[in-house]
């Protein structure tokens, strides 16, 4: 099967790739290791969509991320753009994670079936490159191998999938690494016992909330019981560290989305070393597709692990939904409003915010994002402040208030021509992670990157021959209303 591109992931970044290559008319195949379409957003239930508007106001979005939103917005899955109540940024984009599966349905599959393919459920076992050109892989689908060759090839995982089989630079510091959270939703929750409380409280909530706001825009955000946190929020026999509750309301009322629950990546590793043995008996082990462990004879290492990035998921799951049970036990107990409530959902997918991050011909800087270092090649606009989730607090520094420049060299590698990287594990240092891996970012990188590729594909240029007054021309065209 010969395709014009290639993309590994389906999530915010490589959805909005696909939809502008197969809008241009060129075939795309998608591979994607979970059932399920839409990344973080769906699997891992991430909620509110954020990042949208720069600090001061301006609205950062591609013309196909747009067709996506109004679409929504039309069909009752959005609330679009509201102020944030947090006041941490400019705005906040509520929308339902199904919103990916019904505009799939209704665009990619109903317009376009003929030059889009879905591998879902499926994964890559091996990549064929010769000369610095990728040419194919082969994957397992349905328990068949198919061979899928590819004028270009897009890495959109998140976690830099195709290093686990070429070449590429990456870095992978566990000990920076942020926090991976189980977020889960809630029913039948009284919106308005917990207003309430929050005025009379304000000292126990984020500085910077604006009751005035949630009133208004009937949006929940929360950030605070800073108090009932200390006391509940830090259990050592869980491997939580939090200093707040952090939830946020869904579009129809009665459910919050609770952000609260807080694993590291190291306290998941450190877990799997010291219980090697009962979980190997459990079968957590077998059921980890990706890469064949050390049989039992061989003790397993750090670097096994780190290899295995599945393990981690599965294993990170398991320790975050103890802390899931206990949080809500303590919610319900004791934060006035949710006495009546029910768990509703809790994400299939544990929500890893940052593994491995390329190292590519450029590397974003904090001190680039707080600048606005200005570029030749740049494609993007990043917004979000800087926002680490690290051991007991949450990091934050303001970027330039008008956003930041992406430069089309954090997303490529010398070695290989036809390969391209996209979504939140382009080049950059910890602090430009922290920002650049909101959703309205990866959604603009997918958008403006497909339009890259329609070009290089129409031009018959691999990447690393790319003219930059081109890169100069797609910038200025996308985002016009704003530079
Ligand atoms: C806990 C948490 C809270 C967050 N909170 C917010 C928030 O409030 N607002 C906001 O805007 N953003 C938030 N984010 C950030 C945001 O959701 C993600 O960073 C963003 O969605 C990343 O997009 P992506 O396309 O790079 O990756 P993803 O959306 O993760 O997509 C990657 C896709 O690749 C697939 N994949 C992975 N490995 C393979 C493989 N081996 N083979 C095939 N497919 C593979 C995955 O299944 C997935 O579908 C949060 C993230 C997390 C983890």
């Amino acid at each position: 099967m010969l395709f014009d591109v290639v993309i590994v992931g389906f999530g915010t970044s490589g959805f909005f790739l696909a939809f502008e290559l197969i809008k241009a008319g060129f075939k795309v195949a998608v591979i994607e290791k979970e059932n399920a379409i839409g990344g973080a957003l769906v699997n891992s239930l991430i909620f509110p969509t954020a990042g949208f508007h720069t600090l001061s106001g301006k609205l950062v979005i591609t013309d196909s991320v747009k067709e996506f939103l109004d679409f929504c917005i039309k069909n009752g899955l959005s609330k679009g753009h509201i102020k944030d109540p947090l006041n941490f940024s400019y705005s906040i984009t509520p929308i339902n994670p199904i919103a990916y599966n019904v505009f799939f349905i209704h665009y990619f599959f109903d317009n376009f079936k003929n030059n889009f393919v879905l591998f879902n459920n499926s994964r890559i076992e091996n990549i064929y490159e010769k000369n610095g050109i990728i040419r194919y892989v082969i994957i397992k689908y349905n328990n068949t191998r198919v061979k899928i060759k590819g004028k270009f090839f897009v890495d959109a995982s998140g976690i830099l999938e195709l290093s686990n089989y070429i070449d590429i630079g990456y870095r992978l510091d566990i000990d920076s690494l942020q926090a991976a959270t189980l977020i889960f939703k809630v029913a039948n929750v009284n919106f308005y016992k917990i207003i309430d409380y929050i005025k009379q409280n304000k000292q126990d909530f984020y500085d910077k909330t604006d009751i005035s706001l949630i009133v208004n825009n009937s949006f929940l955000s929360v950030s605070g019981y800073f108090e009932l946190a200390s006391k509940y929020l830090f259990n050592k026999e869980l491997f939580l560290s939090r200093d707040r509750f952090l939830f946020f309301g869904d579009i129809s009322k009665n459910y919050v989305y609770v952000n609260t629950s807080r694993i590291f990546i190291k306290d998941i590793i450190n877990f799997i070393l010291n219980n090697n043995n009962d979980l190997k008996k459990k079968g957590f082990f077998k059921k980890c597709s990706t890469f064949i462990l050390p049989s039992n004879e061989k003790n397993i290492t750090i670097n096994d692990i780190l290899r295995n990035y599945d393990l981690i998921e599965r294993i990170g799951y398991y320790l975050a939904f103890k802390q899931v049970n206990y949080i809500y036990r303590v919610m319900k107990k004791f934060i006035n409003g949710f006495g009546n409530s029910y768990i509703d959902m809790v994400a299939i997918k544990l929500g890893i915010r940052q593994y491995k991050i390329l190292k590519g011909l450029y590397q974003l800087t904090m001190e680039d994002v707080i600048s606005a270092k200005d570029f030749d090649d740049k494609i993007a606009v990043g917004t979000w402040p800087i926002d680490i989730h690290i051991k007991d607090k949450i990091v934050e520094k303001k970027v330039n208030e008008n956003g930041y420049f992406i430069p089309f060299r954090t997303l490529i590698t010398s070695n290989y021509r036809n390969l391209i990287f996209n979504g939140k594990h382009i080049s950059s240092d910890d602090y430009a992670f922290s920002s650049l891996r909101i959703q309205a970012t990866c959604m603009n990188l997918g958008s403006v990157v497909g339009k890259i590729l329609v070009n290089l594909l129409k031009n018959k240029t691999f990447i690393l021959d790319i003219d930059f007054s081109l890169i100069k021309k797609i910038f200025k065209n996308t985002f016009l209303t704003i530079y």
